[in-house]
């Protein structure tokens, strides 16, 4: 029997955070949770509370954390609230924490996810925007401090599943010779290109296969998502860009693949649902129940494969782009695209001026080597004041 792991849920109130919780309100025998976090589902993050019961809750600001402790006490819990971003970092790199699950969006789940890997705990990585911004940073504070990093997004989940365990000696050292990374296409992959600059917020939230939070909907739209996880997988694999090639697959059934050098192809299905990749890392390397229904193929029946159109998507190309100039050209890329989709969302902008926005950024501001945080956090601030003055002077 396995000693009960303590699990911090950065993000706890999003979907990511939710998904978690289900599973482990599955395994009480297995998992406790230490510390919940939220950021503007305050009412929520209250319920999560009383359902879990933390040792620590953290929100934004004093006021909202004196509130929320008020209402925690009246109904009996002893669970403390903390807030602010260093309270973050605290309950992620806490001595008596296993385990975090990094589920912020954006570049705010940056310094509690690298606190919890220098603190060398088990890191669930699903905010991969931390990744995408610090690349190599974040990869030494792992190994400095004797983490254990797994991916949680569904694709980089089913490649470390079909890479071998010792895939750290070097991808061609293990047989490998690509990575092929799908993508379901988003919700606008066949609508007439001249309709994209219609699209409201509401459509591009609709994605057809995954329930997410909005601003990974609008990435998945826009394939900036994939973007990023071309990114995302560089680092985690030790890869090359050229070694990773896009798929589009509609029906997101395969969750990526891995080809061998002697042909063999080895591939991840599930239904698509978070809960299996977090029941992954979560139990890795055993395997525990995570709630989702069987694979049904029978119903599935058939399984498509295209090439990603690059005109309809330029972030995808911008994102490739960034891979390959390296130092801090994904941090603005990054930047860009989170002031981009903020405004999209506030329906400040056309969809079609996401991908304008990043592009003006990338050639406004040359990237510069990654020497050090303070390197990524200037170029994470020029990417966006660049990307607010587009916006003003629009
Ligand atoms: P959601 O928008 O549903 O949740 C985001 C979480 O981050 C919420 O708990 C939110 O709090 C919190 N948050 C937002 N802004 C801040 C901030 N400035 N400071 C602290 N906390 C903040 O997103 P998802 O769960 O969909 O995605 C989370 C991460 O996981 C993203 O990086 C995404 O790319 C990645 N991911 C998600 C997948 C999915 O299926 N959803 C799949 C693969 C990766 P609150 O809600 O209280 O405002
Ligand atoms: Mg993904």
């Amino acid at each position: 029997m396995t000693a009960v792991q303590h699990i911090t849920v950065l993000g706890a109130t999003g979907s990511i955070g939710l998904s978690t919780l289900d599973v482990i309100a599955r395994h009480p025998d297995r998992y406790q949770v230490f510390a919940l976090t939220g950021f503007s589902r305050i009412a929520e993050l209250e319920a999560l509370c009383v359902k879990h019961k933390p040792r620590y809750a953290v929100v934004p600001d004093a006021v909202v954390a004196h509130q929320l402790q008020v209402s925690l006490r009246a109904a009996g819990l002893v669970t403390e609230v903390l807030h602010g971003a260093q309270s973050l970092c605290e309950v992620a790199a806490h001595a008596d924490v296993d385990v975090v699950m990094a589920a912020i969006v954006g570049a705010a789940g940056l310094p509690p996810t690298l606190a919890a890997a220098e603190a060398g705990k088990k890191v669930l990585l699903a905010n991969k925007e931390a990744l995408v911004m610090s690349g190599a940073l974040f990869m030494q504070a792992v190994k400095r401090g004797g983490a254990v990093l797994l991916p949680i997004d569904s694709e980089h989940n089913a490649i470390f599943q079909c890479l071998p365990g010792d895939y750290a000696r070097g991808l061609q050292q293990v047989g490998v010779r690509r990575v092929l990374l799908t993508a379901s296409g988003g919700p606008f992959r066949e609508m007439p290109l001249d309709q994209l600059h219609a699209v409201t917020p509401e459509q591009a939230c609709a994605h057809p296969n995954w329930s997410m939070g909005r601003k990974i909907s609008v990435d998945s739209a826009s394939m900036m998502n994939k973007g990023l996880e071309l990114i995302e997988a560089c680092w985690l694999f030790d890869a090359s860009p050229a070694q990773i090639e896009v798929v589009v697959h509609p029906q997101s059934v395969i969750h990526s693949l891995v080809d061998y050098v002697d042909g063999s192809v080895l591939a991840q299905l599930g239904n698509p649902d978070m809960r299996t990749p977090i029941s992954h890392a979560l139990a890795w390397p055993e395997r525990i129940d995570s709630g989702v229904a069987p694979l049904d193929l029978f119903a599935i029946a058939r399984l498509d494969f295209q090439v990603p159109d690059e005109q309809r998507f330029p972030c995808l190309r911008l994102a490739r782009e960034a891979a390959q100039a390296g130092g801090t050209a994904p941090a603005m890329l990054n930047a860009a695209n989170e002031v981009a989709v903020a405004a999209f969302l506030e329906r400040r902008i056309r969809f079609p001026e996401i991908a304008s926005i990043i592009e003006h950024v990338l050639q406004a501001e040359p990237a510069v080597a990654l020497e050090c945080l303070d390197t990524v956090l200037v170029a994470d601030g020029q990417a966006r004041n660049l990307a607010e003055r587009w916006l003003a002077q629009r």
